[in-house]
């Protein structure tokens, strides 16, 4: 009786509008936002298809300083900076003993190290019925946009696509099925040619930095031994079109989008190692990207013929972007870009440390990585008498020394920098964990890269707006459609899809929502 009467007295319940049914978030590996521009006249497909009805960001940025692949991946669904996924290096990324890869041999891998929630646990918490479907060339590009979610999640080792004891004991028929036609295998002999006619690339061909000086010239040729072949093939096109096959089998199998909202994440890295091999001037990243829209038009209109227009929210990013060979740079523009390294002044800085440590010492006291020195086991460096600050001073003018080194910053200072005026500063704070144990942040020169003299690739990993900027656009029900100015950042996209959504973070983000491409609920 109580109940009734209370259901009485509540207000009339006006229905909640019901939600898109199906989240797609597409994250295209070292794709650059300029790219979309270059060859603008050229895309038709996907690409075309979200530039052109979308919400386009132009400013969008992986808005942190190490800007790689698993850092970059961390903040998409997370709506937080690496400083709090905890995920600030590929290196200590998804990396785990202890959850071995399902029938591939390969390192093991999970989220261990994420810390926080993803759009999919917020959307998880209202409807525990939701699921995800996250898939990857690569594990970290598969594993961190769901965060620490125990859900459907593959990426490709070695000609199949597996996943990890963390997320399985085994593979479900669907994906044994998709590997049992053995399809990175037949890539052998494949060739990749240019999709248009050879007017269409204004790109020379044959440019001296290219891939080591092996294999410049259209077309490559996969090699005839269908293991090589399928170990070949992720440095190609073919793989992006394997991965979103292998991704709408999955939708079809999982029947996707067809109840509550679920959460499809795809991320397509043969840009990434067309990029580093070829570079962000190439002919090969040109006709890599037309493919990539082509791809896209395809997977895309099967979803939306699947779910229903009304029913999907598309989003396309990027975990980083890219900067060119610096000799070609150098030989191009006569700016000094050089490849850096500092590692023989690490080296050199622990052997005197060991000394003063006292006879037979030989230890790793610090340790460089993709611009950040972290100083190890702080207690033990303490033991030692040695003025920490005074070695970090010394350090840091050997490093500013340094050819391609624009400045070393000491991390205590970052919290002081007008992170506003200087973005170099602002990137550094979004990036650090405060237990991550990093003493000294080196940047580099514009155009100047991390990696030995002989290294020969293109490369990212800098808080350079060539390597931070990265598209952000938004596609599908309830988005309002044109071109956004004004900083936008990936850790706004969760934040935002959860507002299109009608769901809340469960625990305090970075991120905010960009409301200005958010159509009026009606
Ligand atoms: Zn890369």
């Amino acid at each position: 009786m109580i109940l009734l009467c209370l259901a009485l007295l509540a207000p009339p319940a006006t229905p909640a509008p019901a939600r898109p049914k199906l989240v797609v978030v597409i994250t295209v590996d070292q794709l650059r936002p300029d790219y979309l521009d270059r060859w603008k006249s050229q895309l038709t497909g996907g690409l075309f298809q979200l530039v052109t009805e979308g919400a386009v960001f132009a400013d969008g940025y992986q808005d942190h300083a190490v800007t790689e692949t698993a850092p970059g991946h961390s903040t998409v669904l997370s709506g937080l900076w690496p400083a709090h996924t905890g995920i600030i290096r590929n290196s200590q990324g998804v990396q785990d003993s202890t959850a071995p890869l399902l029938g591939a041999n390969g390192p093991g891998a999970s989220p261990r190290r994420f810390r926080g929630t993803t759009l999919f646990d917020w959307l998880k918490a209202v409807d525990p019925t939701t699921r995800a479907l996250s898939v990857s060339r690569k594990d970290r590009g598969a594993i961190l946009p769901i965060g620490r979610a125990r859900e459907q999640v593959y990426w490709y080792q070695s000609g199949v696509f597996t996943t990890s004891r963390y997320y399985a004991d085994s593979l479900p028929p669907w994906v044994r099925t998709f590997n049992a036609r053995r399809l990175p295998f037949k890539a052998a002999n494949a060739t990749w040619a240019l999709l248009l006619p050879d007017s269409a690339y204004k790109e020379d061909d044959n440019e001296a930095w290219e891939n080591g000086g092996r294999d410049v010239l259209f077309p490559h040729r996969l090699p005839a031994d269908s293991v090589r072949a399928a170990a070949a093939a992720v440095n190609t096109p073919i793989l992006d079109s394997l991965t979103l096959l292998f991704a709408l089998d999955g939708f079809e199998a999982l029947r996707l989008g067809r109840r509550g909202t679920d959460v499809l994440a795809v991320s397509l890295s043969s840009t990434d190692a067309v990029g580093h091999a070829f570079g962000p001037d190439s002919r090969e990243i040109h006709d890599q990207v037309l493919r990539v829209d082509r791809y896209l038009a395809w997977f895309l209109k099967r979803v939306v013929d699947r779910v229903g227009r009304d029913n999907v929210v598309v989003v396309l990013t990027a975990d980083h972007g890219v900067t060119s060979f610096p000799e070609r740079t150098r030989a191009k523009t006569g700016a000094q870009a050089y490849r850096v390294s500092v590692d023989t002044i690490v080296t050199a800085v622990n052997r005197e440390l060991d000394r003063l440590a006292g006879a037979g010492t030989s230890r790793e006291w610090l340790n460089f990585d993709t611009g950040m020195l972290f100083l190890q086991d702080n207690g033990r460096f303490a033991a030692t008498g040695v003025k920490t600050d005074s070695i970090l001073d010394a350090v840091a003018e050997r490093m500013r020394a340094v050819r391609g080194v624009g400045r070393v910053d000491r991390v205590a200072d970052l919290p002081r920098a007008d992170t506003a005026s200087d973005p170099v500063a602002r990137r550094w704070v979004h990036q650090l964990a405060p237990d991550a144990g990093v003493v000294l942040v080196v940047t580099l020169q514009p155009g100047s890269i991390w990696g030995a003299e002989n290294s020969l690739i293109a490369m990212h990993g800098q808080p350079s707006d060539d390597d931070a900027h990265v598209p952000i656009i938004l596609w599908g029900r309830g988005v309002k459609a044109g071109t956004y100015r004004g900083r936008a950042n990936t850790v706004d996209i969760a934040p935002t899809l959860g507002r299109l959504l009608g769901v809340t973070p469960l625990s305090l983000i970075d991120g905010r929502v960009l409301t200005d491409a958010l159509a009026p609920r009606n």
